[in-house]
């Protein structure tokens, strides 16, 4: 009687995570464009920390991570105390909704939110509630206007993937202060080290008592490969969170390659450098063939096109040249293509067959 053996109600109702597109069949030369990854891969620093990692490779890892706590709490200026670590910042999403939402609970992101929020909501049974942005951009009246005595939490990404737009922290601060009381504000933090001088919200989370900011390694990092993020919150909220995680959940070398690569913020101010150089240069160009896009904070530009039809078939012919970029519809821009931000030569490469493919029709 396998039908009696069902998963918790939700469950099943959840559509697969599909990640970026990484080769194409028979075509050589091929640069992936479609998961927002660091071009330039992550710091000498990491890379020798992930080597001497190897000898200790016999032991179990730290259960607290205070060594790498304590790394990011110096680097940032933070309570190294009220820092959670995760096998990437999804893990943290998941334990903020497995500790805080459940079933009859809804928990709150925007129309072109990242998949996670949705995704880690329904595992723990609770009810996902969608937003509308305005024009691809948060809108804080409306989520406030959303919230109601049974929304747990909150997530938004600033800047937001994939349209890579921000609000400012007053706005930030404005839906923390105005979600009803049971309801945590969480900032997801992924692109915050591409704004220059940003904190990622960490100065709100220290004047308040709801608000969680989520921070990765993934992106300017350049360590994705290596699933490291963490969180960063009231002391109450981070304890909850300890309870549930994994004592294991870090490796010893997920531990040391982070620490290294957060203690070396000389590589993270030459990859923002260079990001915000290539992405200036890849929006205009893209502009000039007809492909606008909103002004990106983050490490990839949402270029959008005149139909979903035309989108689709630029991304085939972009292929066909070697250029892996990232379709939204999902994320319920149809019209549009996500391209990371690459070294120079790769965004040469995509302004010039999106300059052929435009020429083409
Ligand atoms: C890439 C990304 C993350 C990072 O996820 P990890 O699990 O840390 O790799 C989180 N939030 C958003 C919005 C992202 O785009």
């Amino acid at each position: 009687m396998t039908d009696l053996i069902r998963p918790q109600p939700g469950i099943l109702d959840i559509a697969l995570y599909e990640g970026g597109k990484a080769n194409i069949a028979g075509v050589a030369n091929v640069v992936k464009l479609s998961s927002n990854e660091n071009p330039f891969g992550p710091s000498d620093k990491a890379k020798e920390a992930f080597g001497r990692s190897v000898h200790q490779i016999h032991r179990y890892p730290s259960t607290d991570h205070a060594s790498l706590r304590q790394a990011i709490g110096e680097t940032h200026g933070l309570d190294a105390n009220r820092v959670i670590c995760g096998v990437g910042s999804d893990e943290i999403i998941h334990f903020l909704c497995q500790a805080y939402a459940g079933p009859k609970d809804e928990v709150v992101f925007t129309e072109h939110g990242f998949l996670m929020y949705r995704i880690s909501a329904m595992a723990a049974g609770a009810t996902p509630v969608e937003v509308a942005e305005r024009e691809r951009v948060t809108d804080v009246d409306a989520i406030l206007k959303a919230c109601n005595r049974r929304t747990k939490l909150v997530f938004i990404a600033n800047p937001n993937n994939p349209t890579g737009t921000m609000i400012s922290a007053a706005e930030v601060e404005r839906l923390a202060a105005g979600l009803p009381p049971q309801a945590i504000l969480v900032l997801d933090g992924a692109y915050a080290e591409f704004v220059e001088g940003y904190d990622g919200g960490a100065a709100l989370v220290d004047r308040r008592q709801n608000v969680v900011m989520t921070r990765t390694f993934s992106k300017i990092y350049g360590l994705g490969g290596l699933r490291v993020g963490w969180g960063y919150g009231p002391r109450a909220i981070i304890d909850v969170l300890n309870r549930i995680r994994g004592p294991f959940n870090l490796s010893n070398t997920q531990q040391e390659v982070a620490e290294a690569a957060v203690r070396d913020q000389d590589y993270v101010t030459r990859c923002r450098a260079e990001n915000a150089k290539m992405r200036h240069w890849l929006a205009l160009a893209l502009a000039e063939l007809g492909v606008p896009s909103d002004t990106s904070m983050a490490n990839f530009i949402l270029a959008r096109f005149a139909s979903a039809a035309e989108a689709e078939a630029c991304d085939t012919f972009l292929q066909t040249q070697g250029l892996i970029v990232r379709r939204v519809s999902s994320y319920k821009l149809p019209h549009g293509l996500r391209i990371t931000i690459g070294d120079e030569a790769a965004c040469r490469r995509v302004a010039h067959a999106i300059g052929q493919f435009k020429g083409m029709k």
